[in-house]
């Protein structure tokens, strides 16, 4: 377990873990055994590009651009989590409303709360935002 000083927040004021394992292998986690992160900090000023995250299995990814987001005005309709392992193959429905709703392996808003206790996440309500 590493700890970190990241959340994922949506603007709806939802909170969940940074997804980044799947971050890390660019869409799910292969079921292909034990992957388990290490964080690596470059020195120096301690943003996000100074931090790479390796797995035991090799792959590798730095955090730039984890934070990464498009708005339209103040409604924010994309962002870097929602384009894990978004295929542009898929690109011919893109909905520029909500451009990734396409993307099965987007990592999107659970609708937790988790300052209500287990409640707030066993019975997240969902999130109607999509990104
Ligand atoms: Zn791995
Ligand atoms: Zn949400």
């Amino acid at each position: 377990m590493i700890p970190v000083r990241f959340v994922a927040a949506c603007p709806s004021g939802h909170i969940q873990d940074v997804p980044f394992k799947e971050w890390v292998h660019n869409g799910p986690v292969p079921n292909d055994g034990e992957h388990e992160l290490s964080y690596h900090t470059g020195g120096g000023s301690g943003d996000l590009g100074s931090i790479t995250l390796k797995c035991t299995c090799g792959e590798r990814r730095p955090l730039a651009g984890l934070m990464n987001i498009r708005k339209d005005g103040e409604d924010v309709f994309d962002s870097a989590l929602a384009r894990i392992g978004f295929n542009p193959d898929y690109d011919h429905k893109f909905d520029k409303e909500h451009p990734n709703n396409s993307n099965p392996q987007g990592q999107y808003c659970k609708g937790h709360r988790p300052w209500l206790g287990l409640e707030g996440i066993k019975d997240a309500a969902g999130c109607k935002i999509i990104y």
